[in-house]
């Protein structure tokens, strides 16, 4: 069972979620092609410090076996993918709203069951993306989970994404309860260039209260020449998928958020985040779901934002920066 005492939220676990079902999987549409996004129903994350987010309300208090996993990759290739979509995948993200890597929570016989029913069922896939957190990371079973990949019809890739969240160190480390230094990182993106694996970061616009909406923005645009520059350096292909954030319930967010302390980023930011980025030797990706965890107005999207969330998914899509012009 999990250990709540020594974090400061109020949501509980979905502990009454079928054990036999995948927590949710959506469809997405970047420039790579057809992706699902997979998060299989779990042990919650062991971390579950960061101060804005409940993803592990989603999850299990209690440990779910690995044959229970093994029996929600068999719904998502038997149920949630038909013949049509399993040709079209381009991409699979597998998270467990946590660490797909801690094999306290998610069992390294699912995960290689996971990719032998992937490289059976899914002839196209380019790249799996495996969602962690860096110290959970082993480099020989990545490089097992490599050479698995490249067995496929189409020898794929693998991407590892990891939450950074935030640039600056007090903002990422000190009010977000993040967990993560500069110096890890670097460690990290330096053996992910050295092995060719690719890199997926995680960031949030406005994460937390203590910051204005100006130091907000200044500290993505920070955070993506930081990233610009490790690209260069280690020869690391990095995709910054950005979250603006949205009061998640049961968190220290919606406190602030209820006391008039927060108010969730603005679209506009996003956009003239998304035109800092021009140029640079990264990608990016906009999250423009709240995943239905947002709090009662809590949300980033406003009424009359329908043309930016078009626009924005639409550069998503194309990684057309001529868009926002
Ligand atoms: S952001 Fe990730 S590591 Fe942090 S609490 Fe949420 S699920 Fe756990």
């Amino acid at each position: 069972m999990f250990d709540k005492k020594s974090i400061n939220k109020s949501y509980t676990y979905n502990n009454d979620h079928n054990p036999v079902l995948p927590a949710d999987t959506w469809f997405q549409n970047p420039p790579e092609g057809l992706t699902l996004f997979i998060v299989l129903y779990t042990l919650t994350c062991q971390w579950s410090q960061c101060l804005g987010c409940n993803l592990p309300s989603q999850m299990s208090e209690y440990h779910i076996s690995y044959k229970n996993i093994i029996k929600q990759i068999d719904y998502v290739f038997n149920h949630i993918l038909d013949d049509k979509k399993k040709t079209e995948l381009k991409k699979i993200i597998l998270s467990n709203n946590g660490s797909v890597l801690d094999e306290k929570t998610f069992s390294t016989t699912a995960l290689l069951y996971f990719i032998a029913m992937m490289n059976m069922n899914c002839p196209n896939i380019d790249t799996l993306t495996i969602e962690t957190r860096p110290e959970y990371v082993d480099w020989e079973e990545l490089e097992i989970i490599a050479r698995a990949l490249k067995e496929g019809d189409t020898p794929s890739n693998l991407e590892v994404a990891i939450g950074f969240e935030a640039y600056d160190e007090i903002i990422r480390n000190e009010y977000f309860k993040k967990g993560l230094n500069l110096e890890v990182f670097e460690k990290f993106a330096e053996k992910m260039g050295k092995y060719g694996f690719k890199l997926k970061t995680y960031f949030m616009l406005k994460p937390v209260p203590q910051i204005t909406e100006k130091e907000a923005i200044e500290d993505i645009k920070n955070g993506i020449d930081y990233l610009d520059g490790i690209a260069k350096k280690y020869s690391l292909y990095i995709n910054m998928h950005l979250n603006p954030t949205y009061v998640a319930r049961g968190t220290p967010l919606e406190d602030a958020f209820k006391n008039g302390e927060y108010g969730p980023p603005r679209l506009s930011d996003v956009v003239e985040i998304v035109k800092h980025a021009e140029g640079k030797d990264i990608s990016l990706y906009i999250g423009l779901d709240d995943e239905g965890l947002a709090v009662e107005n809590g949300s980033f999207i406003r009424e009359g934002d329908e043309n930016l969330v078009e626009k924005l998914s639409e550069f998503n899509r194309t990684e057309n920066y001529r868009l926002f012009i």
